[in-house]
């Protein structure tokens, strides 16, 4: 068995999905963020670098359909695909006025090959509005909404500054679910102040939600943050690879079997990692994990177990 067929894997579920590859093609719609524009607080998460994160430093001057244009054009040429999930990925991207967001989500889907669209946003930034707009688009498409929760603790979150509540988030998932929208949650291993046991009863805590993909991020340190600053003054040492390839092998063996997982790391462009060395090097970590699944004969929830009798 190859080590990616050790678990429910996002591109091999979509190309089951669609009876062919299907690739994202990343957008940067200009969104800000609720945590930053003041709206619910300012200075966004303590290890957010906005730059990286709302995509400030990259080019302004496309439009989204521009982008959109010149992704699709450039992924059918290189990768011979001919299906494409149009991806709202930079900053919060419900958090607009309900028209204007209409008009991005439906004009991508106008282009040729676009198939479904995945928007990345926060689980206090989806009022009724969206959620309509966005049960109507989940009739006509293959929609997935993404929300970063991180930790299952308010504790790590208030420590973070992300400015939402877990319930916030449970409602959230719930809402989503019963519009049965598709929903992605962003889990982060090696926050600061957790440890394995913090981190197992946060995917336990996931497990037992009505949610149907998950991204597993490593905590890394981008340049420019609170987070750089606490690593400056001895205050947060990241994970070590083996430390962070050993817990999500094993998150991977006890996360439900249903749960697609749509990534198993996050990586750190170079120029602006702090730390660690190894968190700019996705085939290292990604590899890691592989080695780690393979060497304990572990797959994708082998060793789950419910909390719901
Ligand atoms: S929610 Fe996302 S974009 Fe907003 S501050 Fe936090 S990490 Fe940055």
């Amino acid at each position: 068995m190859l080590p990616h067929e050790r678990y429910n894997g996002f591109n091999v579920w979509l190309q089951n999905h669609f009876g062919e590859k299907v690739h994202r093609v990343g957008l940067n719609a200009g969104f800000t963020c609720p945590n930053i524009d003041g709206t619910k607080a300012k200075g966004g998460c303590y290890f957010c670098n906005d730059d990286y994160l709302l995509g400030k430093s990259f080019s302004k001057t496309d439009s989204v359909e521009t982008q959109l244009d010149k992704g699709i054009a450039y992924i059918r040429e290189r990768f011979n695909v001919s299906k494409f999930l149009a991806y709202f990925q930079s900053g919060t991207n419900t958090h607009a006025p309900v028209q204007e967001l209409k008009g991005l989500y439906e004009m991508s889907l106008t282009k040729d090959g676009v198939v479904g669209i995945m928007i990345s946003t926060r689980p206090d930034s989806l009022p009724e509005d969206v959620l309509d707009l966005l049960s109507e688009l989940n009739e006509k498409t293959h929609l997935w909404v993404e929300m970063g929760l991180q930790s299952h603790q308010d504790k790590s979150l208030d420590l973070m500054n992300r400015a939402h509540s877990v319930d916030e988030y449970v409602k959230a998932v719930h809402q989503l679910h019963e519009r049965k929208i598709r929903q992605v949650t962003h889990m982060i291993v090696g926050m600061p102040g957790e440890n394995e046991e913090d981190v197992f009863e946060g995917l336990s805590f996931i497990n037992d939600l009505p949610v149907d993909g998950i991204k597993i991020h490593n905590m890394f340190v981008p340049e420019h943050t609170v987070l750089a600053k606490w690593y400056r003054e001895g205050k947060y040492e990241p994970w070590t690879l083996e430390r962070f390839a050993k817990v999500s092998a094993e998150y991977v063996a006890r996360l439900r079997k249903d749960i697609v997982i749509h990534r198993l790391n996050a990586t750190c462009p170079k120029s602006l990692c702090v730390a660690p060395d190894w968190a700019h090097q996705q085939f290292r970590i990604v590899n890691a994990v592989h080695d780690e699944l393979v060497k304990n004969d572990w797959t994708q929830g082998c060793i789950y177990k419910s909390n719901i009798l």
